[in-house]
């Protein structure tokens, strides 16, 4: 721990200035570098939405007001849970500062897609929502965690370079000892090979080293629409965590100063807001030439063009420095 302890502390108005960074900025760059370059230097933000982004914000809200219920030892009062869950809300939290859609609305919304089953979990977000409503039921119910913060906002200086920040979903407590939990609601759980140096449990545990002076004895994700859940950070993750943050603030550094954004096209492009192939993106989606032409339908390695390393080489300007 005392290596990680040397690597973090908290921010002082010295570090402004100092470039910023949450998980997800970090994980779109490791995903695609020439994404990264649109959505964070170009600053091409759109207002993309899609059914998973919205339901996925509502019932993440629908959990977190049933923690404060427990948290200010309040029963649980499930008509108000469900009538959210079905109606949403015109007012939320800090972090989304938006209106929430509910169930009723969404479903109308979506029609096309709603009662189509996943090509993962094979269920329909009609059927999803059932799953979610069972685990709505039996979440924080285990009386040895505490759940205490939700939405929990943080940020620390890492390695007196990068200020890293974000919120955490869930914080729970028992006799000192923290637990973080994160929501998800993918359509099937991660690899194993994800979960040993998880770089978003990593840097959630490296806020709560900053905030209360001790790391988290566990990180769960909660698969809330699949009622399922996985542990991260595996024996020995202190270390491989200093050697991945070393390496992709690295390879940001390098790709910055040189300004050169290589694209890696994958499945992955068919949801990014700057390909073609992607039917829910709107102003941006003819940004990115190098795009997978994979589609749920039409699964192939092919791309619209290859990446040129030479012509892009010559044609890039440098920038100055930024770390
Ligand atoms: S479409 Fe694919 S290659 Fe292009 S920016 Fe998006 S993720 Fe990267």
């Amino acid at each position: 721990m005392q290596e990680l302890k040397d690597r973090v502390r908290p921010v002082t108005d010295k570090d402004k200035g100092l470039p910023t960074f949450s998980y997800s900025k970090i994980e779109v760059f490791k995903n695609c570098p020439l994404q990264y370059k649109f959505k964070y230097m170009d600053k091409k933000y759109s207002q993309d939405t899609s059914i998973a982004l919205e339901l996925g914000s509502l019932c993440h809200y629908v959990l977190e007001t049933k923690g404060k219920m427990i948290a200010s030892g309040q029963a649980v009062d499930y008509d108000k849970l469900n009538n959210i869950l079905q109606n949403g809300v015109t007012e939320t939290d800090e972090k989304t500062k938006e209106e929430l859609l509910g169930v009723v609305q969404l479903r109308r919304k979506y029609f096309e897609v709603w009662h189509e089953a996943d090509n993962a979990s094979g269920a329909s977000y009609e059927e999803k929502i059932k799953l979610f409503d069972k685990v709505l039921h039996e979440e924080m119910e285990d009386t040895t965690w505490q759940p205490t913060y939700f939405e929990k906002p943080f940020e620390f200086i890492w390695d007196n370079k990068v200020i890293l920040k974000g919120f955490i979903d869930r914080i729970d407590v028992k006799d000192g000892q923290y637990r973080t939990v994160d929501y998800k609601t993918s359509k099937k759980i991660y690899d194993q090979s994800k979960l040993a140096t998880s770089l978003q449990f990593g840097i959630y545990a490296l806020a709560i080293l900053n905030e209360f002076g001790e790391l988290p004895i566990e990180s769960q994700y909660r698969f809330i629409l699949i009622d399922d859940e996985q542990y991260a950070l595996t024996k020995g993750w202190e270390k491989r965590l200093i050697k991945a943050l070393d390496k992709v603030f690295g390879d940001i550094e390098a790709s910055e100063n040189k300004n050169l954004f290589i694209p890696k096209p994958t499945p992955l492009c068919h949801w990014c807001n700057f390909c073609t192939t992607n039917p829910e993106a709107t102003i941006y989606k003819n940004e990115c030439e190098y795009y997978s032409k994979w589609t749920p339908t039409q699964k192939t390695f092919e791309v619209n063009k290859k990446w040129n390393a030479l012509e892009n080489n010559n044609t890039e300007k440098k920038r100055k420095l930024v770390f």
